[in-house]
Protein backbone atom coordinates (compact mmCIF):
# COMPACT_ATOMS: atom_id res chain seq x y z
CA UNK A 1 0.00 0.00 0.00
CA UNK A 2 1.33 3.40 -0.33
CA UNK A 3 0.75 6.18 1.14
CA UNK A 4 -0.11 9.80 -0.33
CA UNK A 5 3.33 12.11 -0.31
CA UNK A 6 3.71 14.14 3.25
CA UNK A 7 2.35 17.78 2.02
CA UNK A 8 4.77 20.54 3.40
CA UNK A 9 1.60 21.88 5.76
CA UNK A 10 2.00 18.69 7.79
CA UNK A 11 3.16 19.91 10.91
CA UNK A 12 0.36 22.62 11.11
CA UNK A 13 -1.82 19.66 10.21
CA UNK A 14 -0.82 17.76 12.71
CA UNK A 15 -1.24 20.73 15.58
CA UNK A 16 -4.09 20.62 17.26
CA UNK A 17 -4.63 24.36 17.36
CA UNK A 18 -4.35 24.73 13.70
CA UNK A 19 -4.87 21.35 11.93
CA UNK A 20 -7.24 21.32 8.55
CA UNK A 21 -9.49 24.06 9.62
CA UNK A 22 -6.74 26.46 10.23
CA UNK A 23 -4.46 25.62 7.90
CA UNK A 24 -7.10 26.32 4.93
CA UNK A 25 -7.73 29.75 6.86
CA UNK A 26 -4.24 30.51 6.47
CA UNK A 27 -3.96 29.25 2.72
CA UNK A 28 -6.61 31.97 2.19
CA UNK A 29 -5.32 34.66 3.57
CA UNK A 30 -3.71 37.36 2.56
CA UNK A 31 -0.96 39.00 4.61
CA UNK A 32 0.44 42.61 3.82
CA UNK A 33 4.08 42.77 4.95
CA UNK A 34 5.05 46.67 5.39
CA UNK A 35 9.33 46.98 5.78
CA UNK A 36 11.07 43.98 4.26
CA UNK A 37 14.28 44.85 6.45
CA UNK A 38 15.89 42.82 9.16
CA UNK A 39 12.43 42.27 11.06
CA UNK A 40 9.91 41.80 7.37
CA UNK A 41 12.35 39.21 5.80
CA UNK A 42 12.46 37.12 8.92
CA UNK A 43 8.40 37.57 9.10
CA UNK A 44 7.89 37.05 5.14
CA UNK A 45 9.73 34.05 5.42
CA UNK A 46 7.94 32.49 8.06
CA UNK A 47 4.67 33.47 6.37
CA UNK A 48 5.24 31.95 2.84
CA UNK A 49 6.82 28.62 3.95
CA UNK A 50 3.68 28.51 5.99
CA UNK A 51 1.65 28.79 3.48
CA UNK A 52 -0.11 31.72 3.79
CA UNK A 53 -1.93 32.30 0.31
CA UNK A 54 -1.00 35.71 -0.89
CA UNK A 55 1.30 37.90 0.29
CA UNK A 56 2.10 41.80 -0.57
CA UNK A 57 5.45 42.55 0.42
CA UNK A 58 6.26 46.50 0.53
CA UNK A 59 9.35 48.39 0.77
CA UNK A 60 10.43 51.17 -1.38
CA UNK A 61 14.20 51.07 -0.41
CA UNK A 62 17.02 49.37 -2.54
CA UNK A 63 19.84 46.73 -0.82
CA UNK A 64 22.76 47.85 0.38
CA UNK A 65 25.99 46.68 2.16
CA UNK A 66 25.25 47.27 5.71
CA UNK A 67 21.94 45.14 5.35
CA UNK A 68 23.38 41.79 4.78
CA UNK A 69 24.05 41.08 8.31
CA UNK A 70 20.23 41.07 8.85
CA UNK A 71 18.57 40.83 6.24
CA UNK A 72 18.95 37.50 5.51
CA UNK A 73 16.75 37.24 1.79
CA UNK A 74 19.78 38.74 0.32
CA UNK A 75 22.88 38.61 -0.61
CA UNK A 76 26.18 41.17 -1.62
CA UNK A 77 24.79 40.32 -5.68
CA UNK A 78 21.35 42.38 -4.53
CA UNK A 79 22.79 45.24 -3.51
CA UNK A 80 21.06 48.05 -5.00
CA UNK A 81 18.06 46.46 -6.38
CA UNK A 82 14.62 46.62 -4.63
CA UNK A 83 14.55 44.95 -1.44
CA UNK A 84 10.39 44.14 -2.53
CA UNK A 85 10.87 42.38 -5.57
CA UNK A 86 14.36 40.59 -4.53
CA UNK A 87 12.23 39.12 -1.38
CA UNK A 88 9.19 37.94 -3.43
CA UNK A 89 11.33 36.01 -6.11
CA UNK A 90 13.54 34.44 -3.16
CA UNK A 91 10.17 33.48 -1.29
CA UNK A 92 8.48 32.52 -4.29
CA UNK A 93 11.17 29.90 -4.91
CA UNK A 94 10.57 28.30 -1.38
CA UNK A 95 7.02 28.51 -1.64
CA UNK A 96 5.89 28.14 -5.04
CA UNK A 97 2.41 27.42 -4.01
CA UNK A 98 1.34 31.40 -2.56
CA UNK A 99 1.05 34.11 -4.58
CA UNK A 100 3.50 37.06 -4.04
CA UNK A 101 3.28 41.08 -4.99
CA UNK A 102 5.80 42.94 -4.82
CA UNK A 103 4.91 46.94 -3.80
CA UNK A 104 8.58 48.63 -4.58
CA UNK A 105 7.71 51.71 -3.95
CA UNK A 106 6.63 54.66 -1.16
CA UNK A 107 2.45 54.19 -0.98
CA UNK A 108 0.77 57.83 -0.18
CA UNK A 109 -2.41 56.95 2.82
CA UNK A 110 -4.79 56.15 -0.47
CA UNK A 111 -2.24 53.74 -2.11
CA UNK A 112 -1.92 52.19 1.72
CA UNK A 113 -5.52 52.26 2.64
CA UNK A 114 -5.67 50.00 -0.87
CA UNK A 115 -3.22 47.37 0.28
CA UNK A 116 -4.79 47.30 3.71
CA UNK A 117 -8.12 46.59 2.46
CA UNK A 118 -7.42 43.80 0.20
CA UNK A 119 -5.53 42.20 3.56
CA UNK A 120 -6.51 40.14 6.49
CA UNK A 121 -3.09 40.62 8.96
CA UNK A 122 -0.90 43.59 8.45
CA UNK A 123 2.65 43.22 9.73
CA UNK A 124 4.96 46.18 10.64
CA UNK A 125 8.23 46.09 10.51
CA UNK A 126 9.29 49.80 9.34
CA UNK A 127 11.87 51.61 11.10
CA UNK A 128 10.37 55.47 11.64
CA UNK A 129 7.08 56.31 13.39
CA UNK A 130 5.82 58.23 10.23
CA UNK A 131 5.49 54.94 8.86
CA UNK A 132 4.41 53.21 11.49
CA UNK A 133 1.27 55.83 11.87
CA UNK A 134 0.42 55.73 8.47
CA UNK A 135 -0.19 51.84 9.16
CA UNK A 136 -1.59 51.99 12.51
CA UNK A 137 -4.25 54.56 11.20
CA UNK A 138 -5.18 52.65 7.91
CA UNK A 139 -5.73 49.01 9.91
CA UNK A 140 -8.15 51.01 12.27
CA UNK A 141 -9.93 52.81 9.85
CA UNK A 142 -10.25 48.87 7.89
CA UNK A 143 -10.81 47.19 11.32
CA UNK A 144 -7.60 44.74 10.64
CA UNK A 145 -5.35 43.39 12.79
CA UNK A 146 -1.64 44.45 13.30
CA UNK A 147 1.26 43.05 14.14
CA UNK A 148 4.12 45.78 14.88
CA UNK A 149 7.47 44.89 15.93
CA UNK A 150 10.69 46.66 16.20
CA UNK A 151 14.25 46.17 17.37
CA UNK A 152 17.43 48.31 18.15
CA UNK A 153 21.00 47.42 20.27
CA UNK A 154 20.35 43.66 22.13
CA UNK A 155 16.03 45.00 22.69
CA UNK A 156 13.45 44.18 20.77
CA UNK A 157 9.46 44.71 21.41
CA UNK A 158 6.33 43.49 19.55
CA UNK A 159 2.69 44.30 20.31
CA UNK A 160 -0.81 42.86 18.26
CA UNK A 161 -3.64 45.34 18.09
CA UNK A 162 -7.27 44.77 16.52
CA UNK A 163 -9.33 43.68 14.44
CA UNK A 164 -11.65 44.89 16.65
CA UNK A 165 -10.47 48.50 18.27
CA UNK A 166 -13.70 49.42 19.82
CA UNK A 167 -12.34 47.99 23.30
CA UNK A 168 -8.41 47.41 22.86
CA UNK A 169 -5.94 49.67 22.21
CA UNK A 170 -3.81 50.93 19.12
CA UNK A 171 -0.56 51.65 18.04
CA UNK A 172 -1.27 55.40 18.95
CA UNK A 173 -2.28 54.87 22.37
CA UNK A 174 0.71 53.24 23.20
CA UNK A 175 3.52 56.06 21.09
CA UNK A 176 2.42 59.62 20.42
CA UNK A 177 3.90 61.96 17.42
CA UNK A 178 5.78 63.69 20.32
CA UNK A 179 8.08 60.50 20.19
CA UNK A 180 9.00 60.83 17.09
CA UNK A 181 12.19 62.48 17.84
CA UNK A 182 13.08 58.77 19.69
CA UNK A 183 15.90 56.52 18.13
CA UNK A 184 15.03 55.20 14.88
CA UNK A 185 16.46 52.21 13.66
CA UNK A 186 18.14 53.58 10.56
CA UNK A 187 21.96 54.30 11.48
CA UNK A 188 21.44 52.45 14.89
CA UNK A 189 23.62 49.70 15.77
CA UNK A 190 21.59 46.23 16.30
CA UNK A 191 22.79 42.78 16.80
CA UNK A 192 21.63 40.45 13.62
CA UNK A 193 19.96 38.18 15.28
CA UNK A 194 17.55 40.49 17.53
CA UNK A 195 15.47 42.37 14.26
CA UNK A 196 14.79 38.20 13.13
CA UNK A 197 13.93 37.19 16.46
CA UNK A 198 11.30 39.91 16.56
CA UNK A 199 10.06 39.08 13.07
CA UNK A 200 9.70 35.60 13.53
CA UNK A 201 7.14 36.17 16.85
CA UNK A 202 5.50 38.75 14.29
CA UNK A 203 5.39 36.11 12.07
CA UNK A 204 3.82 33.61 14.67
CA UNK A 205 1.40 36.23 15.96
CA UNK A 206 0.29 36.08 12.49
CA UNK A 207 -0.35 33.01 11.73
CA UNK A 208 -2.52 32.74 15.24
CA UNK A 209 -4.70 35.17 14.15
CA UNK A 210 -5.03 33.58 11.32
CA UNK A 211 -5.60 30.30 12.09
CA UNK A 212 -8.18 31.12 15.10
CA UNK A 213 -5.89 30.64 17.68
CA UNK A 214 -6.71 33.39 20.61
CA UNK A 215 -4.22 35.77 21.69
CA UNK A 216 -4.32 39.14 24.19
CA UNK A 217 -4.41 42.15 22.90
CA UNK A 218 -3.10 45.15 24.50
CA UNK A 219 0.52 43.86 25.56
CA UNK A 220 3.93 45.27 24.59
CA UNK A 221 6.37 42.42 24.66
CA UNK A 222 9.97 43.63 25.43
CA UNK A 223 12.59 41.30 24.26
CA UNK A 224 16.32 42.30 26.34
CA UNK A 225 19.02 40.66 24.93
CA UNK A 226 21.51 41.67 27.03
CA UNK A 227 19.74 39.52 30.21
CA UNK A 228 18.11 37.24 27.62
CA UNK A 229 14.76 38.02 29.35
CA UNK A 230 11.21 38.93 28.14
CA UNK A 231 8.34 41.01 29.95
CA UNK A 232 4.97 42.15 28.89
CA UNK A 233 3.57 45.48 29.88
CA UNK A 234 -0.14 46.35 29.74
CA UNK A 235 -0.81 49.01 26.58
CA UNK A 236 -3.94 51.10 28.23
CA UNK A 237 -6.65 52.51 25.52
CA UNK A 238 -5.92 56.30 25.74
CA UNK A 239 -9.57 58.07 26.18
CA UNK A 240 -8.02 60.94 23.87
CA UNK A 241 -6.38 58.84 21.31
CA UNK A 242 -7.34 60.85 17.80
CA UNK A 243 -7.06 57.50 15.64
CA UNK A 244 -9.19 54.81 17.76
CA UNK A 245 -11.52 56.95 20.20
CA UNK A 246 -14.41 55.96 17.84
CA UNK A 247 -13.61 52.74 16.22
ZN1 LIG B 1 -5.56 54.45 19.89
Amino acid sequence: MTSAPLHRDARHLALAQVGEQGQSRIAAATALVVGVGGIGCASAAYLASSGVGHLLLCDFDTVDATNLGRQVLFGPGDIGKPKATLAAARLLKQNPEISITAIAERLDDKALAKAVDQTDVVLDGTDNFATRFQVSDACVTAGRCLVSGSAIRLEGQLAVFGPDYTNSPCYRCLYTEADESLSNCAGNGVLAPVPGLIGTMMAVEALKFLAGIDSPRGVLRLYEGGSGEFRAVTIPKRADCAACRQA
